[in-house]
């Protein structure tokens, strides 16, 4: 699924960013990884954006749920959603698919108690080539918890905007897009990668802005750099289906590239 290297700004600049999303305006704000939970500064940033009055989702793989300080936060700050990824219904595939010996273990440990805790969760069933033989398991699972569940079948990129993920997705399993018809990524929502370089979603990471270096005034730029970003050219040019094109150009680019 990519490699996902642990890096990212200092706390001082956590800070800076939050105030930055605040005065922007940002109300919803989705905190993902790697591993978010597993960040030292994890629990200050979470708090300090839930009394901005930010509305907070997390997506984890759910294996630190367990620990009483995390759950005490959920509790004092309750988030919007916790998204859990469940990356398969045994040990030996969800270890093998993680590539960490006790995944599996700290996954069911950290569901059981986020469960026992009724924090409001969420689990994306990611279903690649490796583990699509216990799709139906994991959902099944997902039900006895009584989880709203979802199977997460189109893969796009690890953090860093890689293809890679592109090529682990089971052909089986793959929905079919609707006809891109428009997107306001740049426009009512944006990404800011782990060290504040900003982008209109984390797919189009082309022309990002350096939140640290520009500030606030940066983002003013982000509507002209998304409309740049969904005009069909480039390997694009030329192809009579364009006009039918089930994903939007930024996502294309990356289907060209896996
Ligand atoms: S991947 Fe494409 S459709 Fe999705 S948010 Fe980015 S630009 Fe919009």
């Amino acid at each position: 699924l990519g490699e996902r290297p642990f890096s990212g700004l200092g706390w001082d600049d956590k800070v800076r960013l939050l105030d930055i999303m605040r005065e922007a305006g940002v109300l919803w704000l989705q905190i993902t990884g790697g591993e978010p939970t597993m960040d030292p500064h994890f629990q200050g940033a979470y708090r300090y954006a839930w009394q901005a009055g930010m509305v907070l989702t997390i997506s984890t793989n759910g294996s630190l749920l367990w620990r009483p300080d995390l759950l005490k936060l959920f509790q004092d700050c309750p988030p919007y959603r916790l998204v859990v990824s469940m990356y398969g219904a045994s040990e030996e595939s969800f270890d093998t698919l993680t590539q960490r010996r006790g995944a599996w273990k700290a996954f069911r440990r950290g569901m059981d108690a986020a469960c026992e805790a009724g924090l409001p969760l969420r689990i994306n069933v990611v279903v690649t080539e490796d583990n699509a033989s216990e799709a139906d398991e994991m959902a099944a699972l997902a039900d006895e918890w009584n989880v709203e569940n979802h199977a997460y079948t189109n893969m796009t990129p690890t953090i860093y905007g890689g293809g890679e993920p592109l090529l682990a997705q089971s052909a089986a399993h793959l929905r079919q897009r609707k006809p891109f018809a428009g997107c306001n990524a740049g426009h009512t929502f944006f990404h800011a990668d782990p060290h504040a370089k900003v982008s209109i979603c984390k797919v189009g990471r082309d022309d990002q802005i350096d939140l640290m270096a520009e500030g606030i005034d940066g983002l003013t730029r982000l509507g002209a750099i998304a409309d740049r970003l969904m005009l069909r050219t480039g390997g694009c040019e030329g192809c009579a289906l364009s006009g039918t094109c089930r994903v939007c150009r930024p996502l294309a680019k990356h289907y060209q590239e896996a």
